[in-house]
Protein backbone atom coordinates (compact mmCIF):
# COMPACT_ATOMS: atom_id res chain seq x y z
CA UNK A 1 0.00 0.00 0.00
CA UNK A 2 1.42 3.60 -0.87
CA UNK A 3 0.08 5.57 2.23
CA UNK A 4 -0.03 9.51 0.81
CA UNK A 5 -1.78 12.54 2.21
CA UNK A 6 -2.78 15.50 -0.28
CA UNK A 7 -2.90 19.42 -0.17
CA UNK A 8 -5.21 20.81 -2.78
CA UNK A 9 -7.14 17.63 -3.06
CA UNK A 10 -10.03 19.29 -4.38
CA UNK A 11 -8.11 21.30 -6.93
CA UNK A 12 -6.93 20.17 -10.74
CA UNK A 13 -3.57 17.97 -9.59
CA UNK A 14 -5.60 17.03 -6.16
CA UNK A 15 -8.54 15.43 -7.89
CA UNK A 16 -6.78 13.59 -10.56
CA UNK A 17 -4.38 12.22 -7.55
CA UNK A 18 -7.42 10.39 -6.10
CA UNK A 19 -8.37 9.21 -9.70
CA UNK A 20 -4.74 7.85 -10.03
CA UNK A 21 -5.33 6.47 -6.00
CA UNK A 22 -9.22 4.98 -7.61
CA UNK A 23 -7.71 3.16 -10.36
CA UNK A 24 -4.85 1.78 -8.56
CA UNK A 25 -6.49 0.62 -5.44
CA UNK A 26 -3.09 0.02 -3.30
CA UNK A 27 -2.78 4.00 -2.54
CA UNK A 28 -4.21 4.56 1.00
CA UNK A 29 -5.32 8.43 1.33
CA UNK A 30 -4.77 9.06 4.79
CA UNK A 31 -4.76 12.49 4.48
CA UNK A 32 -6.51 15.81 2.52
CA UNK A 33 -6.42 19.26 2.69
CA UNK A 34 -8.40 22.14 1.07
CA UNK A 35 -9.28 25.64 0.87
CA UNK A 36 -12.53 26.50 0.20
CA UNK A 37 -14.92 23.35 -1.30
CA UNK A 38 -15.83 21.44 1.63
CA UNK A 39 -18.90 19.95 -0.64
CA UNK A 40 -16.15 18.64 -3.04
CA UNK A 41 -14.14 17.21 0.33
CA UNK A 42 -17.18 16.03 2.06
CA UNK A 43 -17.42 13.63 -0.92
CA UNK A 44 -14.26 13.23 -0.88
CA UNK A 45 -13.67 12.17 3.08
CA UNK A 46 -17.09 9.61 2.46
CA UNK A 47 -14.88 7.84 -0.66
CA UNK A 48 -11.41 7.77 0.31
CA UNK A 49 -11.86 8.01 4.44
CA UNK A 50 -8.74 9.73 5.58
CA UNK A 51 -8.26 9.85 9.09
CA UNK A 52 -7.66 13.46 9.29
CA UNK A 53 -8.79 16.15 6.70
CA UNK A 54 -7.85 20.31 6.78
CA UNK A 55 -10.10 23.14 5.39
CA UNK A 56 -8.02 26.70 5.32
CA UNK A 57 -11.35 28.94 6.91
CA UNK A 58 -12.18 28.34 10.39
CA UNK A 59 -16.23 28.34 9.83
CA UNK A 60 -16.31 25.97 6.72
CA UNK A 61 -14.24 23.74 8.85
CA UNK A 62 -16.93 23.62 11.91
CA UNK A 63 -19.63 23.40 8.54
CA UNK A 64 -17.36 20.53 7.80
CA UNK A 65 -17.36 18.77 10.49
CA UNK A 66 -21.26 18.95 11.02
CA UNK A 67 -21.66 17.24 7.79
CA UNK A 68 -19.38 14.34 7.92
CA UNK A 69 -20.01 13.90 11.71
CA UNK A 70 -21.11 10.31 11.35
CA UNK A 71 -17.71 9.46 9.98
CA UNK A 72 -14.44 8.86 11.70
CA UNK A 73 -12.12 11.67 10.47
CA UNK A 74 -10.51 14.77 12.36
CA UNK A 75 -10.91 18.24 10.88
CA UNK A 76 -8.23 20.44 11.50
CA UNK A 77 -8.34 24.04 9.72
CA UNK A 78 -5.92 27.22 9.20
CA UNK A 79 -2.12 26.50 8.35
CA UNK A 80 -1.93 24.43 12.14
CA UNK A 81 -4.29 22.13 9.87
CA UNK A 82 -1.91 22.04 6.74
CA UNK A 83 1.16 21.35 9.13
CA UNK A 84 -0.75 18.48 10.56
CA UNK A 85 -1.91 16.92 7.26
CA UNK A 86 1.53 17.59 6.07
CA UNK A 87 3.49 15.97 8.61
CA UNK A 88 0.72 13.36 9.95
CA UNK A 89 2.06 9.48 11.13
CA UNK A 90 1.76 6.86 9.01
CA UNK A 91 1.93 8.51 5.32
CA UNK A 92 5.05 7.97 3.17
CA UNK A 93 4.33 10.62 0.42
CA UNK A 94 2.57 14.35 0.64
CA UNK A 95 1.57 15.43 -2.37
CA UNK A 96 1.57 19.49 -2.64
CA UNK A 97 -1.06 19.90 -5.11
CA UNK A 98 -2.20 23.53 -3.02
CA UNK A 99 -1.51 26.65 -5.20
CA UNK A 100 1.18 29.21 -4.27
CA UNK A 101 3.88 29.74 -1.63
CA UNK A 102 1.20 28.79 1.33
CA UNK A 103 3.03 25.53 0.21
CA UNK A 104 6.14 26.16 1.83
CA UNK A 105 5.75 25.35 5.31
CA UNK A 106 4.02 22.19 5.07
CA UNK A 107 6.82 21.35 2.95
CA UNK A 108 9.22 21.70 5.12
CA UNK A 109 7.37 20.41 7.85
CA UNK A 110 6.94 17.54 6.01
CA UNK A 111 10.45 16.81 4.88
CA UNK A 112 11.12 17.12 8.41
CA UNK A 113 8.83 14.22 9.37
CA UNK A 114 10.06 12.33 6.79
CA UNK A 115 7.80 12.36 3.92
CA UNK A 116 8.91 12.26 0.18
CA UNK A 117 7.85 15.03 -1.53
CA UNK A 118 5.32 14.31 -4.51
CA UNK A 119 5.52 17.85 -5.77
CA UNK A 120 3.27 19.92 -8.23
CA UNK A 121 3.20 23.31 -5.94
CA UNK A 122 6.15 24.72 -8.36
CA UNK A 123 5.95 28.23 -6.40
CA UNK A 124 7.27 26.58 -2.88
CA UNK A 125 10.51 25.72 -5.01
CA UNK A 126 10.62 28.77 -6.85
CA UNK A 127 10.69 30.87 -3.65
CA UNK A 128 12.37 28.49 -1.11
CA UNK A 129 14.48 25.80 -3.38
CA UNK A 130 17.91 26.88 -1.51
CA UNK A 131 15.99 25.65 1.40
CA UNK A 132 13.75 22.49 0.38
CA UNK A 133 16.76 21.03 -1.50
CA UNK A 134 19.17 20.75 1.05
CA UNK A 135 16.52 20.00 3.84
CA UNK A 136 15.29 16.81 1.52
CA UNK A 137 18.50 15.96 1.34
CA UNK A 138 19.54 16.24 5.00
CA UNK A 139 16.18 13.98 5.66
CA UNK A 140 16.99 11.12 2.95
CA UNK A 141 13.53 12.11 1.78
CA UNK A 142 12.78 11.93 -2.45
CA UNK A 143 11.38 15.11 -4.11
CA UNK A 144 10.06 13.82 -7.08
CA UNK A 145 8.20 16.44 -9.44
CA UNK A 146 4.89 15.95 -10.96
CA UNK A 147 5.53 19.01 -12.55
CA UNK A 148 4.62 17.25 -16.50
CA UNK A 149 7.99 18.90 -17.80
CA UNK A 150 9.73 18.22 -14.87
CA UNK A 151 8.57 14.83 -14.60
CA UNK A 152 9.49 14.36 -17.88
CA UNK A 153 12.89 15.95 -17.26
CA UNK A 154 13.34 13.26 -14.67
CA UNK A 155 12.44 10.45 -16.94
CA UNK A 156 15.14 11.21 -19.73
CA UNK A 157 17.62 11.39 -16.67
CA UNK A 158 17.12 8.12 -15.54
CA UNK A 159 20.26 5.63 -16.06
CA UNK A 160 22.25 9.20 -16.62
CA UNK A 161 24.65 10.81 -14.96
CA UNK A 162 24.00 14.29 -13.99
CA UNK A 163 27.07 15.43 -14.93
CA UNK A 164 26.77 14.25 -18.43
CA UNK A 165 23.82 16.87 -18.93
CA UNK A 166 24.46 19.39 -21.02
CA UNK A 167 21.29 21.46 -21.64
CA UNK A 168 17.22 20.54 -20.21
CA UNK A 169 15.34 21.64 -23.09
CA UNK A 170 11.93 23.04 -21.21
CA UNK A 171 9.30 22.75 -23.90
CA UNK A 172 6.35 25.48 -23.64
CA UNK A 173 3.41 25.27 -25.51
CA UNK A 174 3.06 28.59 -25.91
CA UNK A 175 -0.33 29.19 -24.49
CA UNK A 176 -3.63 30.66 -26.13
CA UNK A 177 -1.61 33.95 -26.87
CA UNK A 178 1.25 32.42 -28.59
CA UNK A 179 2.09 34.53 -31.76
CA UNK A 180 0.45 37.59 -30.49
CA UNK A 181 2.09 40.96 -29.91
CA UNK A 182 1.99 43.36 -27.13
CA UNK A 183 -0.87 45.06 -28.73
CA UNK A 184 -3.37 42.51 -29.65
CA UNK A 185 -2.89 41.83 -25.59
CA UNK A 186 -4.38 45.37 -24.54
CA UNK A 187 -7.81 44.27 -23.99
CA UNK A 188 -7.27 40.68 -22.90
CA UNK A 189 -10.84 39.39 -20.72
CA UNK A 190 -10.20 36.72 -17.95
CA UNK A 191 -12.22 34.21 -19.95
CA UNK A 192 -9.96 34.67 -23.06
CA UNK A 193 -6.53 34.12 -20.90
CA UNK A 194 -8.59 31.05 -18.91
CA UNK A 195 -8.64 28.94 -22.54
CA UNK A 196 -5.63 27.14 -22.63
CA UNK A 197 -4.68 25.31 -26.01
CA UNK A 198 -4.28 21.54 -24.58
CA UNK A 199 -4.20 21.51 -20.87
CA UNK A 200 -7.00 22.05 -18.55
CA UNK A 201 -5.81 23.66 -15.11
CA UNK A 202 -6.32 25.43 -12.08
CA UNK A 203 -7.33 28.83 -13.10
CA UNK A 204 -3.92 30.74 -11.49
CA UNK A 205 -1.50 28.43 -13.68
CA UNK A 206 -3.41 28.94 -16.64
CA UNK A 207 -3.19 32.51 -16.49
CA UNK A 208 0.43 32.18 -15.73
CA UNK A 209 0.65 29.73 -19.35
CA UNK A 210 -0.93 32.48 -20.57
CA UNK A 211 1.83 35.49 -19.72
CA UNK A 212 4.50 32.57 -19.71
CA UNK A 213 5.27 33.09 -16.19
CA UNK A 214 4.73 29.76 -15.62
CA UNK A 215 7.23 28.69 -17.84
CA UNK A 216 9.35 31.39 -15.59
CA UNK A 217 8.17 29.51 -13.02
CA UNK A 218 9.45 26.19 -14.23
CA UNK A 219 13.18 27.39 -15.34
CA UNK A 220 13.82 27.93 -11.82
CA UNK A 221 12.23 24.78 -10.37
CA UNK A 222 13.79 23.33 -13.01
CA UNK A 223 17.10 24.67 -11.61
CA UNK A 224 16.63 23.57 -8.01
CA UNK A 225 15.04 20.19 -8.92
CA UNK A 226 18.35 18.51 -11.17
CA UNK A 227 20.79 21.05 -9.66
CA UNK A 228 21.73 23.24 -13.04
CA UNK A 229 22.33 26.92 -13.35
CA UNK A 230 19.21 28.55 -14.79
CA UNK A 231 21.16 29.20 -18.17
CA UNK A 232 21.30 25.51 -18.66
CA UNK A 233 17.59 25.51 -19.09
CA UNK A 234 16.22 26.62 -22.74
CA UNK A 235 12.78 27.24 -23.48
CA UNK A 236 11.41 25.73 -26.40
CA UNK A 237 7.87 26.51 -27.39
CA UNK A 238 6.07 22.89 -28.90
CA UNK A 239 2.72 23.90 -29.44
CA UNK A 240 0.61 20.64 -29.47
CA UNK A 241 2.51 19.74 -26.08
CA UNK A 242 3.48 16.27 -27.09
CA UNK A 243 6.73 16.57 -25.92
CA UNK A 244 6.87 17.09 -22.33
CA UNK A 245 10.82 18.25 -22.18
CA UNK A 246 14.19 16.73 -23.17
CA UNK A 247 17.53 16.70 -22.17
CA UNK A 248 20.33 16.94 -23.93
CA UNK A 249 23.77 15.16 -23.06
CA UNK A 250 27.28 15.85 -23.83
CA UNK A 251 27.29 13.79 -26.90
CA UNK A 252 25.12 15.57 -28.51
CA UNK A 253 22.27 12.95 -28.03
CA UNK A 254 18.76 14.41 -27.12
CA UNK A 255 15.96 12.08 -24.27
CA UNK A 256 12.75 13.44 -24.84
CA UNK A 257 9.69 12.38 -23.19
CA UNK A 258 6.34 12.16 -25.33
CA UNK A 259 3.05 11.70 -24.51
CA UNK A 260 -0.62 12.87 -24.60
CA UNK A 261 -1.47 15.53 -22.37
CA UNK A 262 -2.55 13.65 -19.00
CA UNK A 263 -1.55 14.94 -15.44
CA UNK A 264 -2.27 11.45 -13.98
CA UNK A 265 0.90 10.18 -16.31
CA UNK A 266 3.23 12.60 -14.09
CA UNK A 267 1.26 12.40 -11.24
CA UNK A 268 1.61 7.87 -11.02
CA UNK A 269 5.31 8.08 -11.91
CA UNK A 270 6.00 10.16 -8.76
CA UNK A 271 3.89 7.59 -6.33
CA UNK A 272 5.21 4.83 -7.85
CA UNK A 273 8.93 5.77 -8.82
CA UNK A 274 10.95 4.15 -9.84
CA UNK A 275 7.83 1.60 -11.81
CA UNK A 276 5.99 2.15 -14.30
CA UNK A 277 2.38 1.01 -14.26
CA UNK A 278 -0.22 0.93 -16.48
CA UNK A 279 -2.43 3.65 -16.63
CA UNK A 280 -5.60 3.57 -18.91
CA UNK A 281 -6.18 6.74 -21.57
CA UNK A 282 -5.50 7.87 -24.78
CA UNK A 283 -2.07 6.62 -26.52
CA UNK A 284 0.09 8.80 -29.79
CA UNK A 285 -0.36 7.93 -32.68
CA UNK A 286 2.59 9.13 -34.43
CA UNK A 287 0.25 8.38 -38.12
CA UNK A 288 -2.43 10.91 -37.32
CA UNK A 289 -0.29 13.58 -35.33
CA UNK A 290 1.71 13.76 -38.53
CA UNK A 291 4.34 16.63 -37.66
CA UNK A 292 5.57 18.42 -34.57
CA UNK A 293 6.37 22.09 -34.63
CA UNK A 294 8.83 24.09 -32.61
CA UNK A 295 9.38 27.96 -32.19
CA UNK A 296 11.70 30.44 -29.89
CA UNK A 297 9.94 31.63 -27.18
CA UNK A 298 8.88 35.40 -27.85
CA UNK A 299 10.27 36.66 -25.11
CA UNK A 300 9.99 40.48 -26.12
CA UNK A 301 6.51 40.52 -25.45
CA UNK A 302 6.04 37.66 -22.76
CA UNK A 303 9.10 39.26 -21.15
CA UNK A 304 8.52 38.03 -17.61
CA UNK A 305 10.45 34.68 -18.89
CA UNK A 306 13.34 37.09 -19.25
CA UNK A 307 12.56 38.40 -15.65
CA UNK A 308 12.69 34.80 -14.68
CA UNK A 309 15.77 34.14 -16.03
CA UNK A 310 17.03 37.24 -13.96
CA UNK A 311 15.60 36.44 -10.38
CA UNK A 312 16.69 32.49 -11.14
CA UNK A 313 20.06 33.77 -11.87
CA UNK A 314 20.69 36.07 -8.80
CA UNK A 315 18.33 34.11 -6.58
CA UNK A 316 17.98 35.06 -3.03
CA UNK A 317 14.46 36.95 -2.61
CA UNK A 318 14.19 37.88 -6.09
CA UNK A 319 12.40 34.76 -7.15
CA UNK A 320 10.44 35.83 -4.27
CA UNK A 321 9.45 38.68 -5.54
CA UNK A 322 8.67 37.22 -9.27
CA UNK A 323 6.29 34.75 -7.85
CA UNK A 324 4.53 36.75 -5.05
CA UNK A 325 4.18 39.80 -7.40
CA UNK A 326 2.11 37.19 -9.72
CA UNK A 327 0.62 35.22 -7.34
CA UNK A 328 -0.87 38.62 -6.13
CA UNK A 329 -1.40 40.24 -9.94
CA UNK A 330 -2.94 37.24 -11.16
CA UNK A 331 -5.63 37.71 -8.02
CA UNK A 332 -6.36 40.70 -8.93
CA UNK A 333 -6.75 40.13 -12.75
CA UNK A 334 -9.18 37.15 -11.79
CA UNK A 335 -11.04 39.52 -9.38
CA UNK A 336 -11.23 42.06 -12.72
CA UNK A 337 -8.95 44.58 -10.98
CA UNK A 338 -6.52 44.92 -13.03
CA UNK A 339 -6.27 44.83 -16.72
CA UNK A 340 -4.32 41.76 -18.30
CA UNK A 341 -0.94 43.83 -19.60
CA UNK A 342 -0.60 45.09 -15.57
CA UNK A 343 0.30 41.74 -14.38
CA UNK A 344 3.56 41.73 -16.32
CA UNK A 345 4.22 45.20 -15.39
CA UNK A 346 3.86 44.75 -11.67
CA UNK A 347 6.10 41.90 -11.64
CA UNK A 348 8.73 43.72 -13.44
CA UNK A 349 7.86 47.03 -10.85
CA UNK A 350 8.32 44.95 -8.08
CA UNK A 351 11.87 43.16 -9.19
CA UNK A 352 12.87 46.78 -10.00
CA UNK A 353 12.84 48.34 -6.63
CA UNK A 354 13.97 45.10 -4.34
CA UNK A 355 16.72 44.86 -2.73
CA UNK A 356 18.24 41.39 -2.71
CA UNK A 357 18.48 39.71 0.09
CA UNK A 358 21.20 37.09 -0.32
CA UNK A 359 20.11 33.17 1.05
CA UNK A 360 17.36 34.63 2.94
CA UNK A 361 15.80 32.46 5.73
CA UNK A 362 12.43 31.53 5.64
CA UNK A 363 11.18 34.52 7.56
CA UNK A 364 12.93 36.51 4.99
CA UNK A 365 10.79 35.00 2.44
CA UNK A 366 7.69 35.70 4.18
CA UNK A 367 8.26 39.49 4.86
CA UNK A 368 9.46 39.84 1.36
CA UNK A 369 6.31 38.31 0.28
CA UNK A 370 4.33 40.76 2.74
CA UNK A 371 6.33 43.92 1.46
CA UNK A 372 5.54 42.99 -2.26
CA UNK A 373 2.09 42.96 -1.61
CA UNK A 374 1.98 46.08 0.36
CA UNK A 375 3.61 47.32 -2.61
CA UNK A 376 0.99 46.42 -5.25
CA UNK A 377 -1.93 47.41 -2.82
CA UNK A 378 -0.58 50.82 -2.49
CA UNK A 379 -0.14 51.43 -6.30
CA UNK A 380 -3.30 53.54 -6.85
P1 LIG B 1 -6.25 24.47 -8.41
O1 LIG B 1 -6.57 25.91 -8.28
O2 LIG B 1 -7.07 23.63 -9.31
O3 LIG B 1 -6.28 23.78 -6.96
C1 LIG B 1 -5.64 24.38 -5.86
C2 LIG B 1 -5.93 23.56 -4.64
O4 LIG B 1 -5.34 24.20 -3.51
C3 LIG B 1 -7.42 23.45 -4.32
O5 LIG B 1 -7.67 22.19 -3.75
C4 LIG B 1 -7.63 24.54 -3.28
O6 LIG B 1 -8.75 24.31 -2.44
C5 LIG B 1 -6.34 24.37 -2.51
N1 LIG B 1 -6.02 25.54 -1.70
C6 LIG B 1 -5.88 26.82 -2.12
N2 LIG B 1 -5.60 27.61 -1.06
C7 LIG B 1 -5.58 26.79 0.03
C8 LIG B 1 -5.36 27.01 1.40
N3 LIG B 1 -5.11 28.23 1.88
N4 LIG B 1 -5.40 25.94 2.23
C9 LIG B 1 -5.66 24.70 1.77
N5 LIG B 1 -5.87 24.44 0.46
C10 LIG B 1 -5.83 25.48 -0.39
O7 LIG B 1 -4.70 24.40 -8.78
P2 LIG B 1 -3.94 23.30 -9.65
O8 LIG B 1 -4.30 21.93 -9.19
O9 LIG B 1 -4.04 23.65 -11.06
O10 LIG B 1 -2.43 23.62 -9.24
C11 LIG B 1 -1.89 23.23 -7.98
C12 LIG B 1 -0.38 23.38 -8.05
O11 LIG B 1 0.11 22.47 -9.01
C13 LIG B 1 0.08 24.77 -8.50
O12 LIG B 1 1.27 25.09 -7.85
C14 LIG B 1 0.34 24.59 -9.99
O13 LIG B 1 1.29 25.49 -10.48
C15 LIG B 1 0.84 23.16 -10.01
N6 LIG B 1 0.64 22.45 -11.29
C16 LIG B 1 -0.61 22.25 -11.78
C17 LIG B 1 -0.81 21.59 -12.98
C18 LIG B 1 -2.17 21.30 -13.51
O14 LIG B 1 -2.30 20.60 -14.53
N7 LIG B 1 -3.23 21.78 -12.89
C19 LIG B 1 0.34 21.13 -13.77
C20 LIG B 1 1.61 21.33 -13.13
C21 LIG B 1 1.75 21.98 -11.95
P3 LIG B 1 -10.25 24.81 -2.80
O15 LIG B 1 -10.46 24.63 -4.26
O16 LIG B 1 -11.09 23.88 -1.96
O17 LIG B 1 -10.34 26.23 -2.37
Amino acid sequence: MRKIAILGSTGSIGTQTLEVARENRDVEVLGLAAGNNISLLEEQIREFKPRLAAVWDEDRAKDLRARVADVDVKIVCGMEGLLEVSSMEGTETLVTAIVGMIGIRPTIEAIKAGKDIALANKETLVTAGHIIMPLAKAHQVSILPVDSEHSAIFQCMQGNEGKAVEKILLTASGGPFRGKKEEDLLDIRVEDALKHPNWAMGQKITIDSSTMVNKGLEVIEAKWLFDVDVDKVQVVVQPQSIIHSMVEYVDGAVVAQLGTPDMKLPIQYALYYPKRRYLPGERLDFWSLGRLDFEKPDMDTFYCLELAYRAGREGGTLPTVFNAANELAVQKFLDREIKYLEIMQIIEDCMSVHKNIKDPDLEQILETEEEVYERIESRR
